[in-house]
């Protein structure tokens, strides 16, 4: 065992987290832990993970669940491409693995949406063999242990980290140790304010000896990023809100959304998709949602319409969502808000 596993080991045995959930050397707990923290932090995932569970407690339940439910049990945890992927991935493992999780690495990074960092994480954890993992909090505690500059994000950088975490990963007590330094970085090593006087590693790190925390880990040169616009409707006939489930590529793919105007006039669109005339329209005040790669206003727009003909049919890909009952399937966060902002009947209109 190397000096700097020990030292982080020894911490662990004494502080470190030991009563989370998914703290149990089985697989599938711990993939879909892996994968909502992936994003999120763990007092947020707690209740989502335990509710995902009740539902869908082995491998099995989740590959023959329809993706609407799944979706239904991410909604609020937002990236659901994550989603997507850990009922995909568990359809390959039910048809290609007679639904057992693989521990062979080259088979679980193959799944879809694990890295090579999470299919670490999953074997390490879950079987104790030997794979280093590279997540954000591991990567912070690396890159200021060591005084590894520069953006994670680029290759060259991202291979030092990998080095360094493959020379710091012990051969013996790998869960363990694979727990740690994650624990470390979540609780000690943070993003803002590390606790570096309570740091079993404080003696030999660089960044603390130099008094240059902040300079690692690098941090990408920002751009700015593009504005992109566009006028969402909010339908409503007696207490149901007209939803249209979105192509299965693009942003949101595959989720329940509001329809967006394609520059025509609410009243025509009322007239050509709903069959209806609106009874009164009502603008809100823009809503900015930010996207890793552009911001986006969008304009709500709320059309009261009574009589309908719009019907809609199983799978035909758009709903009546009545207000008091369970969405559909999974609903994008803006989406969601301007729902929740119409069920409380609390609006600020435009002046
Ligand atoms: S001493 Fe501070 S900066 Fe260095 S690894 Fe520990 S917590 Fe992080």
């Amino acid at each position: 065992m190397n000096d700097f596993s020990g030292r982080v080991l020894a911490w662990f045995e004494k502080h470190g987290r030991k009563d989370l959930p998914w703290q149990q050397p089985d697989a599938y707990r711990i993939w879909v832990s892996e994968i909502m923290l992936q994003q999120t932090q763990v007092q947020t995932v707690i209740p989502y993970y335990e509710r995902f569970m009740q539902s869908f407690p082995t491998v099995l339940a989740l590959a023959n669940a329809e993706l609407d439910t799944v979706l239904q049990h991410w909604s609020g945890l937002g990236y659901y491409a994550r989603a997507r992927n850990l009922h995909s991935a568990a359809q390959i493992v039910r048809d290609d693995y007679t639904g057992v999780f693989p521990d062979q690495f080259a088979a679980v990074v193959e799944l879809p949406g694990i890295g090579r960092s999470t299919a670490g994480a999953i074997l390490s954890l879950a079987f104790n063999t030997r794979h280093p993992i590279l997540d954000g909090n591991v990567k912070r505690v690396l890159a200021r242990h060591l005084a590894i500059g520069g953006w994670p994000g680029k290759s060259a950088i991202a291979n030092r980290l990998w080095e360094a975490a493959e020379r710091c990963t012990p051969k013996t007590a790998v869960a363990a140790y694979t727990q740690a330094i994650m624990d470390l970085g979540a609780t000690v090593c943070t993003r803002s304010n590390p606790r570096c006087d309570s740091c079993p590693v404080n003696s030999d790190c660089q960044a603390f000896a130099s008094h240059s925390i902040d300079q690692y880990p690098g941090r990408k040169q920002r751009k700015a990023k593009p504005l992109k616009h566009t006028t969402m409707v909010l339908a409503v006939n007696g207490n149901a809100v007209y939803l249209e489930r979105r192509p299965a590529a693009g942003i949101w793919g595959g989720l329940w959304s509001l329809p967006e105007l394609a520059g025509e006039d609410v009243a025509d669109w009322c007239r050509q998709t709903l069959n209806s005339l609106d009874e009164g329209v009502e603008s809100w005040d823009m809503m900015r949602h930010s996207f890793s790669h552009y911001d986006l206003d969008i304009q709500p727009i709320v059309v009261h319409v009574a009589a309908t003909s719009r019907k809609v049919a199983d799978g035909d890909g758009t709903t009546w969502h009545q207000l008091d009952e369970l969405p559909p399937g999974g609903i994008a966060a803006p989406v969601q808000k301007l729902i929740n902002t119409l069920k409380t009947g609390g609006h600020v209109q435009n002046s």
